[in-house]
């Protein structure tokens, strides 16, 4: 038996979690998140059902960064779990770029690669390096693996990896790469697990959470994603833009005269729900509004989202399965409900009384898709690749 931690860091934040390995399946022991690192961050445990172990507010030096803030969080682990012994950290790290297309033990080497896919991500992948190196100041003799967003979809044909550029930007790595991989890889275990002929057929995904996209599989391996060169495009997201004329960007730059460094903050933290409703960027708010934009950007975001399911049953030649999964996905019935909307030309027929109980079985009887509710858990396939690497050599672990 030994103990694995997994961490996603993110900009100003740091989620963890403890898990237990040992012959089978990870067991989760408790989860963490430091908030508003940088700031007045805020420390929360809680134990695998939920309930707090400890809450606290912590002194300036303590929140000042992403090494700080892991020392306070493994403070309050050691305090509740005297025994735990960490092997094995699990990483969340956003960009593999086109060669780690598995989760990858973290070498001096394998971590300078990492930094220099930096440029590809730079809001998010420098502060999911930080964590590595906090853990690794931390678990001096611990092993560290990354696990990537992009490595799900590694293995996309051709014609969904890449951009009608000239071929020299594809050489330097300008790609559809994907994202959410880790979301998707768990639903594709869920769904080998509890419908295996569902599983091998041709299924499409929604991760709809703060982040959004779709993901279309066949036989669990991703074929197409709504994501392409960073997890801006596809679907309109909480604060995303989503799929964007690039002559609009264009046109910011040349006639409104925004800097590069405005049409990032414009598109990654201005737009999406938020953007387009003026109310917010959290579909539980738009939901409850009476605001005319706050309805608009909801009908928005199911219209994008129907856009994208024909766009991906072309891809997979059809469609078995639909799954709906993340925060939004596995929660509000009415986007479900306005997503599937018009769809029976594809197959699609939900039972409203399923959809509004959230089970996991939405669809009715005579519908040809199977349409599906799961929730996902990301820090699952981490502490999964993290318990491989406990058990085995180095290496790439997937
Ligand atoms: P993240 O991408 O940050 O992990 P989540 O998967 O937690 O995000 O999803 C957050 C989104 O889920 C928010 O827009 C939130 O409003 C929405 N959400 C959560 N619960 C509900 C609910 N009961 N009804 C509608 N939306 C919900």
């Amino acid at each position: 038996m030994s103990h694995v931690l997994t961490l996603n860091a993110g900009s100003s934040s740091l989620k963890f979690g403890l898990f237990l390995t040992g012959a089978n399946e990870p067991e989760e022991l408790a989860g963490g998140l430091v908030d508003r690192i940088g700031g007045a961050a805020v420390l929360n445990l809680h134990d695998a059902t939920g309930q707090d172990l400890s809450r606290r507010q912590l002194t300036a030096d303590e929140g000042a960064t992403h090494a700080a803030a892991l020392a306070a969080g493994l403070a309050d682990l050691a305090a509740h779990f005297p025994d735990a012994r960490v092997d094995v950290v699990g990483h969340r790290v956003v960009h593999g770029g086109p060669a780690f297309a598995a989760p990858t033990e973290v070498t001096p080497d394998v971590l300078d690669a990492l930094e220099r896919l930096s440029p590809f991500a730079p809001l998010h992948q420098p502060h999911n390096l930080s964590g590595i190196r906090a853990a690794q100041a931390a678990f001096a003799k611990a092993r560290q693996v990354a696990c990537f967003d992009t490595a799900f979809h590694r293995n996309h044909p051709f014609v969904n990896d890449v951009f009608a550029l000239p071929r020299a930007y594809y050489d330097k790595g300008v790609r559809r790469y994907g994202f959410h991989g880790l979301s998707y890889d768990y639903i594709a275990g869920e769904l080998a697990r509890i419908a295996p002929q569902i599983a091998k057929g041709r299924v499409i995904v929604a991760h709809l959470g703060n982040g959004a996209s779709m993901c279309g599989m066949i036989d669990g391996r991703s074929i197409a994603s709504s994501m392409g060169f960073s997890a801006l495009d596809g679907l309109p997201m909480g604060t995303r833009v989503g799929q964007l004329d690039p002559g609009v960007m264009l046109y910011l730059m040349e006639q409104e005269g925004l800097s590069a460094s405005e049409i990032s903050d414009l598109l990654y933290k201005h737009s999406g729900l938020l953007g387009l409703s003026g109310v917010s960027n959290d579909m539980r708010r738009l939901e409850a509004s009476d605001d005319p934009h706050a309805r608009e950007a909801i009908d928005y975001f199911t219209f994008r989202i129907r856009r994208e399911l024909g766009g991906l049953a072309a891809a997979l030649d059809g469609i078995d399965a639909l799954v709906f999964t993340a925060g939004i996905g596995e929660n509000s019935a009415r986007v479900r409900e306005e997503v599937c909307r018009g769809t029976g030309w594809l197959g699609i027929e939900i039972d409203p009384a399923r959809n509004a109980a959230h089970a996991q079985v939405i669809s009715t009887e005579q519908s040809r898709v199977r349409v599906m509710v799961l929730p996902t858990d990301e820090e699952r396939v981490i502490a999964r690749a993290a318990a491989r690497l406990a058990a085995c050599g180095a290496g790439q672990t997937g």
